[in-house]
Parts: C-alpha cells; structure tokens; sequence
C-alpha cells in the first residue's frame, strides 16, 4: 500500500513545483551573489522557536506551500506585507494582482531593497530565488511573466508574510 502512495506523493509534489514555473526561458538579473549576508542572522535552533514547523519549513528549508492552499492568495485587503521571519516590509498591496498561479503574486517589492534575488537550479528548474532583504528568509520565485509596468511576477508563499493593514504607521 505504501509503495503505491509514494509515486502518487511525488507526482503530486512535482505538478506543484512546476505550476510555479516560468513559461519561458528568459532569467530575471539577480541583485545578488550566493555569498550575501543579512542584516539578521540567527541560527537553525533560533528560527526554530521564532516560526512555526511550516514557516520554519518555507522561509528556512525553502519549501513551497500547496497551491490555493495559502491565505493571502485571494486576499485584497489594502495594506503591506512583511517578512513573517523578520517583519521586513516586502509588498504593498497595490502591487498584488491575480495571476492564476495559486500563490499571491506581486509585480514589484516595497523598495528595491527589500528583497535580495538569487539564481535557483533546484528541483531541476532554473529558477530566480526571493529571499526577504533583511533576514535571508526564502519567499518564493519571481517569473517574467508578470504585468506592466514591470512585467515580473513575484510569487509569493503566504506563510512566508504577515499582513499589515494601512493606515497603521510603520
Ligand atoms: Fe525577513
């Protein structure tokens, strides 16, 4: 029995990575190297009592949450998003669109600083990686076949951000 569930866990794992893929082959500029350092760094057994076993799994194991299973996916509210990790603003809700990917997506970051971008080859794709700017946490991929102005799609794991509504000071 056990043997017939692992194929089935596996093809069901995979669909969901490629869902997250790019269409095309064209590769975004990453702002940065794999060498970065981060304003906050702490280690695993610190993360680990800071998130909870799923955050931990995304934001620090660069895990991908299920499609249309997130909280923010059809979420419009008006405000911003920060980093669940470090509470690193990353996304204004003006930027948010429905992209039809299964994850929230967002045309461009808070500040060009927010983020830090890094090339991904796992899970044999080739990927632009988004990490928050401030703690390192992984976010998700950004894609080039987002709207205008930027044309950029940052698909986001809504466990990887807390909410913020507006007209709240930062
Ligand atoms: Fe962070």
């Amino acid at each position: 029995m056990k043997k017939a569930i692992i194929p089935v866990i596996s093809i069901l794992i995979l669909s969901q990575l490629s869902f997250c893929q790019q269409k095309g082959d064209k590769s975004v500029t990453e702002n940065n190297s794999t060498s970065t350092t981060f304003e906050i760094e702490k280690p695993d057994s610190e993360w680990k009592k800071i998130l909870t076993p799923e955050q931990y799994q995304v934001l620090r194991e660069k895990g991908t949450e299920y499609a249309f299973s997130g909280k923010y996916y059809l979420y419009d509210k008006k405000g911003i998003y920060r980093c669940a990790a470090c509470g690193n603003p990353l996304f204004d809700s003006k930027t948010k669109y429905h992209s039809g990917s299964g994850w929230p997506s967002f045309y461009k970051p808070i500040d060009e600083d927010a983020v830090v971008l890094r090339p991904d080859n796992s899970d044999g794709m080739k990927r632009t990686e988004i990490l928050c700017g401030r703690c390192g946490g992984h976010l998700g991929h950004v894609f080039e076949d987002g709207p205008k102005p930027t044309g950029l799609r940052y698909c986001v794991n809504s466990i990887a951000m807390e909410f913020e509504k507006k007209n709240k000071k930062d």
